[in-house]
Order: C-alpha cells, then structure tokens, then sequence
C-alpha cells in the first residue's frame, strides 16, 4: 500500500516535470538575471573617498589596500567575500555593493583605483571688522 503511494506520488511529479519550464537558466547562452538586492561586487565612487583606510582595515580576507601616498584604492576581487562590511565602515559612503559578478579570470588579478587629488582646504572666513566705538561724552 505504502509502495503504491510512493509510486503514485513519483509518477505525478514525474508529469509535472515533464509539462513545465525547466528550473535551470541558459547562461552562458542567455544574460543572467540578477536580483535587485544581490551582493554582487563591490563599486567605489572614488570622487568622495578621502584615503582614510578604514575600508581596509574592516575587510576580513584583506582585499582591499588603500595607498595614501599613492593616491590609489586597489581591490582583489577573487579574495572578496561579499559581506559589505568595507561598505558599512565607509565614512563617506563611498562603496556600495552592486548586482553583477566578478568576470572569471585565469590569474587573482588586482584591480587599482587612482583616486583624485584632494581640494585644498578652504581659508577660514575673515571675520567680519568690528563697528568704531563711538566716544560718549559725559
Ligand atoms: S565586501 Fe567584505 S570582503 Fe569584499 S572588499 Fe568589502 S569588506 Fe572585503
Ligand atoms: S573607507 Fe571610504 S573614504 Fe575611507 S579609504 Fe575606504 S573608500 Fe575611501
């Protein structure tokens, strides 16, 4: 009786099988589609970065090395692990994790980021010159 149910059961889902789209995609063949929210890679907007290393110092495999001297922010991609915590401890929210993977490669390659010169610091503004005190007679 037992055996009957088991078989029923894999016959049906045999059918349905049969009669629906597979669950597998096409890729490489088609585009892979990739979640809004996926933690994908890592992209910097190297505009606001202002070299302070702490995405550095909060990244676990150690993927990322900021070069102040340099002016360079480098990341190994293939020792990535994607756990936004460089993104987290970003002062100036400057790394965000976008949707899409790393392209495979034969080599861990570094991919080195020349960040831009700093803007020279503004001068403090002048303070405004006090009014003369006028003398009052007694
Ligand atoms: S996402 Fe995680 S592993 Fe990847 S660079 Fe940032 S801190 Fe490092
Ligand atoms: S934490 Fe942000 S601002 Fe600081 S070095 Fe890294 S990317 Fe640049």
């Amino acid at each position: 009786m037992l055996e009957d149910a088991k078989m029923l059961t894999f016959a049906r889902t045999a059918l349905k099988n049969l009669f629906s789209r597979p669950a597998t995609v096409g890729y490489p063949y088609e585009p892979a589609k990739f979640p809004q929210r996926m933690r994908g890679h890592i992209e910097i907007q190297t505009e606001n970065c202002i070299r302070c290393g702490l995405c550095m110092r909060s990244c676990p495999p150690g993927a990322i090395r900021v070069d102040k001297a340099a002016g360079t922010w480098t990341i190994n991609r293939f020792d990535c692990i994607q756990c936004g915590s460089c993104a987290g401890a970003c002062p100036k929210k400057c790394l965000s994790l976008v949707p899409g993977y790393t392209e495979p490669d034969y080599q861990k390659k570094e991919e080195v980021f020349y960040l831009p010169e700093k803007a020279p610091a503004a001068k403090p503004a002048q303070t405004a010159a006090k009014p003369a005190e006028t003398a009052v007679s007694p």
